[in-house]
């Protein structure tokens, strides 16, 4: 498929224009960063299961009803999606405490959660992507009261199936971020799930041993990245019946190749 123009280019992916109005390529990329672009570094084969796993978990969704921009996957590397405006807020779903939410309030880590907490943070990558209110995004128009009512509530059905698809492969689901967009479908305006679900957006804890299956293992430089997201595709049934995986190779463990930036 023809890629047109390119229209953003972000850490970890990059949109091209589609092939009709509307649409848009996503380009997943190897490119890993964490802690604002402090640390940066290539992880082979990352975007190629990210592309996978991601189409996998938007897909379910699709299935129970939840919208998302996923048109349908192309290549190794791109998904064919619907252009939307993003909602410039990373909408942060928590079921144990860890992360930025441990440093912040210095609650004990691995703390679970009564119940789901759902945090905001302004998209924009100078400001560190500053945590914000409800009461911010509403006064500054990113999203008015009934959109939010509705993005709160797709946050908590998106967790409560993920919750039960994790828990089914030995995983916890401890944490992820999500990103909704704006897009006219029909005549009908509409609030859809865009961007990606994948490692680099979850914390993916073993249920039996803790260890951490996502993007905490580039930030914290735990090693064997592109195992752990070998191993959320395996349990997840990804890559049962490929049989010409040409870029990234399943079964055995691969040797990580992380170029320096
Ligand atoms: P924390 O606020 O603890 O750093 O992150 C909470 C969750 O949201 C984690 O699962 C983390 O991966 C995800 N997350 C938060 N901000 C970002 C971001 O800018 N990029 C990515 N890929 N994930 C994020």
């Amino acid at each position: 498929m023809n890629k047109g123009k390119k229209l953003y280019e972000g850490k970890a992916k990059i949109l091209y224009e589609g092939p009709e109005k509307g649409t848009a390529i996503q380009h997943f990329k190897d490119d890993a960063t964490a802690f604002n672009n402090l640390k940066k570094s290539t992880v082979e084969g990352k975007g190629v299961l990210n592309n996978r796993i991601s189409e996998h978990i938007l897909n379910n969704l699709n299935q129970i009803g939840i919208k998302t921009h996923l048109l349908k996957r192309l290549n190794m590397r791109e998904q064919l999606v619907r252009l939307v405006e993003i909602i410039p807020i990373e909408f942060i779903v928590r079921n144990i405490a860890t992360g930025s939410l441990t440093k912040r309030l210095a609650i004990p880590d691995g703390t679970v959660l009564s119940k789901p907490l759902i945090e905001y943070s302004y998209k924009n990558d100078e400001l560190g992507d500053p945590l914000i209110a409800r009461e911010h995004i509403i006064e500054f128009k990113w999203a008015n009261k009934m959109d939010l009512d509705l993005i709160n509530n797709y946050c908590l059905r998106i967790n409560d199936f993920m919750l039960g698809m994790f828990r089914g492969i030995g995983i916890k689901l401890v944490d992820f971020k999500l990103e909704f967009g704006r897009v006219n479908i029909d005549g009908k305006n509409e609030i859809i799930l865009a961007d990606e679900i994948s490692p680099d957006t979850c914390r993916l804890w073993d249920v039996v041993s803790e260890k951490k299956l996502d993007k905490d293992r580039f930030r914290k430089d735990l090693g064997n990245i592109i195992q752990a997201y070998q191993e959320v595709a395996r349990r997840l049934g990804i890559f049962h019946e490929e049989s010409n995986i040409s870029e990234v190779k399943f079964g055995k463990p691969q040797a990580v190749n992380i170029k320096k930036k």
